[in-house]
């Protein structure tokens, strides 16, 4: 079967990072077909659809995509949808893998934690209601989305050869919906001996990542709190420069940076493109099951940080092409 990326630049910085990842990734991969796709506030403002039925199409028939960053409009605008939001609920990307590791001379040494976050549901639903003085939205936590969850977490964490599971939620005050979720996870996890499981309340959670993130293995969380987390983890980890994430399904896989599209600093080639190559990094390791790539291209990043090259985000004076003409000659 052929391989085939659906590349999903987006708006201000994704248009610099994703091209340039990309590169690197043809060079580990140099029978991969791409298809490029458009997705964003630029393609809403021309097309009156941030996320075009044939982007859509596109990344359904490739299975993997990489989505850079859109920007979104600071006031509710008619029409206008997140398309990322969207695009994972469409293909079905139930998991939201948040790796944070430390790379060199990069955030807090000795880190190596993955969240695995929920995807679909929660108050992620948008079901909000108002009447100007009372504002009320709905949190659904189902059985099925949280078993599915909680599958692939142990799945991942038996893969990784990872021991502890640690399930986040706050069903002290909510027992129905966060009860759920922990009684489901801690179903799904009784079949996995191997795996020591325990759990926080996400207040905890939050207080012990900051106060020692080197003890954690692996977190659990559904929607709202893995968000959330997996933004405080990622400071640890030399900030948004550098925090992928993917989002991963049964038919599908979105490889995700975490940073938005920086309007304060796109198209002056100064953007860090390390988010962008550690998450298609993810996409070789869990979708494409290369690990030994994923392994290449994680390594090469590491070997030009330590050389000292790096963007002005963490120091340097690289720009977005010049990191990654570097990574290429490290691989
Ligand atoms: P942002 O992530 O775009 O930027 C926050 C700060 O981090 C900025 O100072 C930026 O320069 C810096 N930064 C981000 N990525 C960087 C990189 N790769 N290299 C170097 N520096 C980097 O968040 P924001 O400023 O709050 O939002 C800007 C726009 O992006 C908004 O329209 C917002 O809605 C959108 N956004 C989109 C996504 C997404 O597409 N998933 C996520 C967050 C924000
Ligand atoms: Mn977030």
């Amino acid at each position: 079967m052929a391989m085939k990326l659906c590349v999903i630049a987006g708006d201000g910085i994704g248009q610099e990072v994703v091209p340039q990842a990309v590169r690197v990734l043809r060079q580990l991969l140099p029978q991969l077909q791409t298809v490029a796709a458009d997705a964003g506030w630029e393609t809403f403002q021309r097309s009156g659809n941030a996320l075009p039925p044939v982007t859509l199409a596109a990344a359904r028939d490739c299975g993997a995509v990489i989505f850079g960053a859109v920007s979104s409009p600071a006031h509710k605008v008619a029409g206008y949808r997140s398309p990322i939001v969207q695009l994972r609920r469409e293909l079905g990307c139930h998991a939201n893998l948040r790796p944070t590791l430390s790379l060199p001379g990069c955030g807090t040494p000795g880190i190596d934690l993955l969240i695995v976050r929920e995807n679909t549901e929660d108050l992620y639903i948008g079901e909000e209601q108002s009447d100007g003085d009372t504002a009320t939205a709905i949190k659904r936590i189902t059985r099925v989305a949280s078993q599915r969850v909680a599958a692939s977490a142990c799945q991942l964490a038996v893969a990784e050869g990872r021991r502890r599971l640690t399930i986040v939620h706050k069903a002290n005050i909510l027992p129905l919906t966060d009860g759920l979720f922990r009684d489901v996870a801690r179903q799904v996890a009784a079949d996995y001996p191997q795996l020591q499981v325990d759990e926080l309340l996400v207040d905890t959670a939050a207080l012990k990542l900051a106060q020692a993130p080197q003890a954690f293995d692996m977190l659990l969380a559904s929607n709202l709190y893995g968000d959330i987390l997996s933004d405080l983890a990622a400071a640890f980890g030399g900030g948004l420069g550098v925090a992928a994430s993917l989002n991963l399904g049964e038919q599908a896989a979105i490889a995700e940076p975490v940073h938005g599209s920086a309007p304060d600093i796109a198209g002056q080639d100064i953007a860090n493109p390390v988010a962008s190559l550690l998450s298609l990094a993810l996409l070789l390791r869990h979708w494409w099951q290369l690990p030994a790539l994923d392994a290449r291209l994680e390594q090469a990043v590491r070997a030009t940080l330590a050389a000292g090259i790096r963007t002005p985000d963490l120091g340097g004076s690289a720009g977005t092409a010049g990191f990654c003409d570097a990574v290429l000659a490290r691989l």
